[in-house]
């Protein structure tokens, strides 16, 4: 399996290459020429098999030049019952008859980034062994929360990594915050930006881009890398979890093995998303993909009207981590519906550079309207959510996995469509108490994120998440601010590279 570039399809690299660099040189993302075929036959004995295993069978049909031993040591190092808190990995849960939620937020972090984070790793240092060998790899991050908690957690003192991360320093809930200004390790390093997370991941993929940088980082044996979704690592390991629980849903007697079901995602970047489309691809039996947005709606007006349109207010919700207007992964799935046309991607994306906005073909918004519904909603409809969801099923949800809940009940009320659904839910309750607590009792007794979650727990009655308690303790080890011209400054300062 090899892989080329949304930009220029000449481009042919391989899994460990495509790892290793995280984004192409001209600045198109790599994406598999082909997608493998996973087939009926093949979920009903995966239904019998753990994560693990389930794992192992999808990225081995895409990261062809590992070796099984290689692949092994990946993913069994990254998918423990003791990180995740349950050998399921990935949790089930009932809300009501025929509508599950996929609870991705088990591991350390408490949000659905993990699923990924804690392979990409692995996946990274075997793929830089393969590729660069001996060069120190540098991970840069940009993050509107919850990625760079889950990314720091992945590369903490991992040999042959540095990482730093850039979060917008008023765009992350009080819990992220203490998550990622208290972090432990040798090779980390945290940085508040002023401004929000689209100035971070311009500034960040500007860096990336740099020949001059590049050439400074080569000199010093080392290289750039990414641990966002526009890295293809972050991407393949999320396929696994649609994959696995479609088998969960068959094996659990709920879902007759071939009949389709409903995926609805909470989104921003556009790469969890994407994960369940490639699986749909890949022959897992799905109908809708629903997107759910919340105030800033960027993707909800494209879906509807083929125009990508960022010249927006950029609004601060309460679900911050889906507080973007330039999705990333959109090109993936866009180079995909155009039948792989490079010319076409780059010249819509350099749309997007310069005047913000691009319109795509009318066959490609068509096969959009195949796959997609996307609906969105704003900040008091996600708290009303959060209160009718636990009023009636007594499921305490957090504020992004309620934007997907809002927007699903209403493409049924629009629809009428019943077809069994699973629905992402992509953070614990406890990341955002906040917001959760004014959602369920009118007011907040305390401005304390620690006293908070005491108080969320006597009403949800969901344990607090070891992790999260335990950062009341952790000294505060970075707490610098900066502005975004000064970004490039403090990754050479971090690397001392002066
Ligand atoms: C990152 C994140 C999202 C958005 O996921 P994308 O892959 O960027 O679309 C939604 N919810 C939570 C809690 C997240 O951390």
């Amino acid at each position: 399996m090899f892989y080329n570039s949304t930009r220029n399809s000449g481009i042919k690299v391989s899994s460990s290459q495509a790892i290793a660099q995280g984004i192409s040189k001209e600045g198109g993302l790599f994406v598999p020429e082909s997608l493998p075929q996973i087939t009926l036959e093949d979920i009903k004995l995966l239904s019998e098999k753990s994560y693990v295993e389930r794992a192992k069978f999808v990225l081995e049909k895409f990261l062809t030049d590992f070796s099984q031993e290689e692949l092994n040591y990946c993913v069994e190092n990254a998918y423990t019952a003791e990180k995740f808190k349950t050998d399921h990995i990935a949790e089930l849960a009932h809300l009501y008859n025929g509508t599950y939620m996929l609870e991705l937020w088990h591991g350390p972090t408490c949000a659905f980034k993990d699923m990924a984070l804690q392979l990409l790793p692995y996946l990274l240092t075997v793929s830089a062994k393969k590729t660069a060998q001996g060069k120190e790899m540098v991970i840069l991050v940009a993050t509107s929360g919850d990625t760079g908690k889950a990314a720091l957690e992945g590369f903490k003192d991992v040999e042959g990594t540095q990482i730093l991360v850039f979060y917008p320093e008023d765009g992350v809930s009080a819990m992220q915050k203490r998550q990622m200004t208290t972090q432990e390790g040798s090779n980390v390093s945290v940085c508040a930006i002023k401004g929000n997370f689209d100035d971070a991941q311009n500034g960040v993929k500007a860096i990336f881009t740099s020949e001059e940088i590049a050439n400074k980082l080569e000199s010093n044996n080392r290289m750039f890398s990414s641990a966002n979704s526009i890295n293809w690592g972050r991407l393949v390991p999320q396929i696994v979890y649609y994959v696995s629980s479609y088998c969960e849903l068959v094996k659990a007697g709920e879902v007759e093995c071939g009949s389709p079901i409903n995926v609805v995602v909470p989104t921003g970047n556009f790469g969890n998303i994407l994960a369940a489309y490639y699986a749909k691809n890949m022959g897992i039996p799905m109908n809708k993909l629903i997107c759910a947005s919340n105030a800033n709606k960027v993707l909800t007006d494209f879906i509807n009207t083929g125009t990508y349109d960022r010249n927006r207010e950029f609004k601060t919700t309460i679900s911050p981590s889906m507080d973007i207007l330039i999705s990333s992964n959109l090109e993936r799935l866009l180079y995909e519906l155009s039948g792989n046309n490079d010319k076409l991607i780059s010249e819509w994306f350099s749309g997007l550079s310069k005047d913000g906005k691009y319109t795509v073909s009318d066959d490609v918004k068509q096969k959009l309207e195949k796959d997609f519904y996307a609906g969105y909603c704003d900040d008091n409809q996600t708290k009303q959510t959060i209160k009718t969801i636990f009023d009636k099923y007594s499921y305490t949800c957090d504020t992004h996995t309620a934007v997907a809940v809002k927007v699903y009940e209403d493409y049924k009320q629009n629809t009428g469509d019943d077809t069994k659904t699973l629905i992402a839910s992509t953070a614990s309750p406890y990341k955002f108490t906040d917001s959760v607590l004014e959602a369920l009792c009118d007011e907040l007794k305390t401005e304390n994120e620690f006293e908070q979650a005491v108080q969320l727990a006597e009403i949800s009655k969901l344990k607090i998440p070891q992790e999260l308690l335990a950062l009341k303790n952790k000294e505060i080890r970075f707490n610098k601010s900066i502005e975004v011209s000064e970004m490039t400054e403090a990754v050479m300062d971090m690397l001392h590279l002066k």
